[in-house]
C-alpha cells in the first residue's frame, strides 16, 4: 500500500512487481528437469489451498507464492515435446502484448490505441487467411464461441428469410431447425445446436469418407429427407482441419449443397484455417471464399495468448442484429456525437454488437503482436514447416514395421499406432494407451490420442512454435521403444 492512498492493493510498482516473478517464468519457459506439477501435487495444492486470508499478507509475500509453488508447478504446454490436442503457449511478443493490454488497453473499447488494435489484427487475420473483404470479424474468448457467434449468424439469417426474427422474439411457432455437419466436426459446435435452441441432437452428424471427409453425397440425401420432412436448413459446417485427424471438408462441394438447399454455410477453421497458407495443401480449401462466417483460433497454431478465438461473418448488419444489445442509457445514453475530444466520448469501434461479450479484453493485442513481429511469411513458414513434421512422421512410421500409420497427414497431425503382429484392434487399443501414458511418465514427448475408424491413435499435432524436427524423430524413436517393452 502506497502512504497517499487509501486502498489496501498496490497501485503502481510494476517494475517491481515484475522483477519478482520474472526470474520463475523465465526458468519455467526452458522447461529443464522433470514435470513434476502432476507427482507433487499433494504438496502445492496443500500449501495454496489454505482458507480466505481475512488480512491481505501484502503485495511481495502475495508475489513469492506465485513465484513458488504456483509457476514452478503451471501447465508446460509450451514445451517443445507437447504436441497434444490443439492447444501450446504463446510466444514472448504475444503473452508481453496482452500483459502490456491488461494495463494500458485494460477493456478493447473507447477511443484508444488497444481499440484500434482489434480492428486491425482483425484485417490482418482477415488478409492472411484469404477471407472476404466484407468479412466482419470479432475477437472472443475461443473456438467455442467463435462457432457459436457464426452460427446465431446462421439462425438470424435462416429465420429472418422465413419472416422470423429469432434474437427478438425468439423461434415459438417456427419450424425447427438444423444444424449439417460431418461426424467428425469438433464437439463445440453440437454444444453451440443446445445454446442455440435446437438441441444436441439438431446437429446432424453425416458421414464421412475414408479420408475422414464429409460425404457429401450422404449430406445432399439427408438435406433433402429433411427438407422433405418439413425442417429448416439453419447451416452447414465445413471443417477446414478436424481435431481429429486433420482432414479439410470439400467445402466447394458443400457450398454448392447449402446453395442448393438454401443453408449457410459455416466453416470451422479454428485449428486448420492456417492450412491455407501452405502452397502444398491450398487447393484443398477451394470455395473457402463461398463461406458466409467462419471461425478460427489465433490462441493454436499462431500461438497467441490462450483466450483468443476469431468469428467472421460476411454481413455485419446481420451479425448485429443477432447480437446488439437495446441501447442502454448507461452506454449508448453517454456517447457524444460528432468529433471526439475525450477518449471516453464514445466507444469507438464498437465490438460488444456483434458478440456475445461486453467487457473483454483486447484479444487483438496478442495477435497483432506476433503478425507484427513475424509477418504472413513467418506464419507461412511456420505452417509449412508443422506439416512437413507431420509427413515427416508418417515417413518415420512407414519405415518401421513397428509403428502404423492410421491416418495420412493432411496438415500438420499424424495418428499412428504401435502394432504387434497377433494382437486383435482391442488389445492394440489397450496397449497404445499404455504407451501414451508411459511416454508422458518417461520422456518429454507428449501426444494426445484418438480414435480413427474405431482404433486408438497417438495424435501429435504440431502447432507448437517451440517444436523441432528432433522431437518428431524422438517421438518416433520413443514409441517404438517403448512399445517393445510394454
Ligand atoms: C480447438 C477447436 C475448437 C474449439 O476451440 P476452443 O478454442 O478450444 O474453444 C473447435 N473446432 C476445432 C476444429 C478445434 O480444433
Amino acid at each position: 500500500m502506497s502512504a497517499d492512498s487509501p486502498d489496501p492493493a498496490e497501485l503502481a510498482r510494476l517494475d517491481e512487481a515484475l522483477a519478482a516473478v520474472l526470474p520463475a517464468l523465465e526458468t519455467f519457459n526452458r522447461f529443464e528437469g522433470p514435470d513434476r506439477a502432476g507427482r507433487d501435487r499433494g504438496q502445492w495444492a496443500a500449501e495454496l489451498g489454505e482458507p480466505l486470508p481475512q488480512t491481505g499478507r501484502g503485495l511481495a509475500e502475495t508475489l513469492a507464492i506465485l513465484a513458488d509453488p504456483v509457476i514452478p508447478n503451471g501447465l508446460r504446454i509450451g514445451a517443445p515435446g507437447f504436441a497434444g490436442w490443439v492447444t501450446t503457449a504463446p510466444t514472448t511478443a504475444g503473452a508481453v502484448a496482452s500483459f502490456a493490454a491488461s494495463i494500458a488497453g485494460a477493456q478493447r473499447h473507447w477511443v484508444q490505441a488497444f481499440n484500434d488494435i482489434e480492428v486491425i489484427a482483425l484485417r490482418w487475420l482477415r488478409e492472411l487467411l484469404g477471407l472476404p473483404a466484407d468479412a466482419h470479424g470479432i475477437f472472443v474468448s475461443g473456438g467455442a464461441v467463435a462457432n457459436l457467434v457464426g452460427l446465431t449468424a446462421a439462425r438470424q439469417w435462416a429465420y429472418e428469410r422465413l419472416g422470423h426474427d429469432a434474437s427478438g422474439n425468439g423461434l415459438a411457432g417456427a419450424p425447427t431447425g438444423r444444424i449439417y455437419a460431418s461426424a467428425e466436426v469438433h464437439h463445440v459446435v453440437i454444444k453451440a445446436a443446445a445454446i442455440l435452441g435446437f438441441g444436441r441432437h439438431g446437429c446432424v452428424l453425416v458421414e464421412t469418407g475414408p479420408d475422414q471427409r464429409l460425404d457429401v453425397d450422404a449430406l445432399r440425401d439427408r438435406l433433402a429427407k429433411d427438407r422433405a420432412d418439413g425442417f429448416v436448413p439453419v447451416a452447414v459446417v465445413a471443417n477446414a482441419g478436424t481435431v481429429n485427424t486433420g482432414a479439410v471438408d470439400p467445402i466447394s462441394q458443400i457450398a454448392d449443397v447449402a446453395d442448393e438447399f438454401g443453408a449457410w454455410l459455416h466453416v470451422d477453421g479454428a485449428y486448420g484455417l492456417f492450412g491455407v497458407l501452405d502452397p502444398s495443401v491450398e487447393s484443398l480449401y477451394d470455395g473457402l471464399a463461398r463461406a458466409r462466417s467462419w471461425a478460427t483460433d489465433p490462441h493454436k497454431w499462431l500461438a497467441a495468448p490462450v483466450g483468443c478465438g476469431a468469428a467472421f461473418v460476411r454481413d455485419a448488419e446481420l451479425l448485429a442484429r443477432a447480437f446488439h444489445d437495446e441501447p442502454a442509457a448507461y452506454i449508448e445514453g453517454g456517447w457524444k456525437q460528432g468529433e471526439v475530444s475525450n477518449p471516453f466520448d464514445n466507444a469507438g469501434h464498437l465490438m460488444k454488437d456483434y458478440g456475445p461479450e461486453l467487457s473483454a479484453p483486447s484479444r487483438g493485442a496478442g495477435v497483432w503482436a506476433v503478425l507484427s513481429e513475424i509477418g504472413a511469411e513467418g506464419m507461412r513458414a511456420r505452417v509449412v514447416r508443422h506439416n512437413g513434421y507431420a509427413r515427416h512422421l508418417a515417413q518415420r512410421v512407414a519405415q518401421d514395421s513397428r509403428l502404423e500409420l492410421l491416418a495420412e497427414p493432411v496438415l500438420s497431425i499424424c495418428c499412428f499406432r504401435y502394432v504387434r503382429r497377433g494382437l486383435s484392434d482391442a488389445s492394440l487399443d489397450a496397449l497404445n494407451a499404455e504407451l501414451a501414458a508411459a511416454l508422458r511418465a518417461s520422456t518429454p514427448y507428449i501426444p494426445s490420442t484418438t480414435r480413427v475408424r474405431g482404433r486408438l491413435a497417438l495424435r501429435p499435432c504440431y502447432i507448437n512454435p517451440r517444436t523441432t524436427l528432433a522431437y518428431v524423430d524422438g517421438l518416433a524413436d520413443a514409441v517404438a521403444t517403448i512399445g517393445d517393452s510394454l
